[in-house]
């Protein structure tokens, strides 16, 4: 059903975040002074390509982690957007 689909989805979500999070306060991880995609001196924030890869994460200035989700949704939803441009999240994926 959509509903439990939903539910797993959201519960997956939530431990990646806080399996990020812990690594933060641990010193495990820190965040990049720049975006991984375009380059910007911003504040960058840590996405992850897949929740069920809590470990495994990006960092992106707000406009590529705005892409970078919506990347995730389509992927999520069954319609992956086929955008040449956008291959290094998919290699990032593979290599783990
Ligand atoms: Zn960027």
């Amino acid at each position: 059903m959509e509903d439990s689909n939903l539910f797993d989805f959201e519960a997956e979500r939530r431990r990646a975040r806080d399996v990020v999070n812990n690594m933060e306060k641990g010193g495990k991880i820190v965040r990049s002074a720049f975006c991984w995609l375009c380059g910007a001196m911003t504040d960058t924030a840590m996405h992850h390509p897949r929740y069920s890869k809590p470990r495994c994460v990006t960092h992106l200035c707000a406009a590529c982690h705005t892409i970078a989700d919506r990347l995730r949704q389509a992927r999520e939803s069954g319609k992956p957007l086929e955008l040449k441009q956008f291959d290094w999240e998919r290699q990032s994926l593979e290599g783990n």
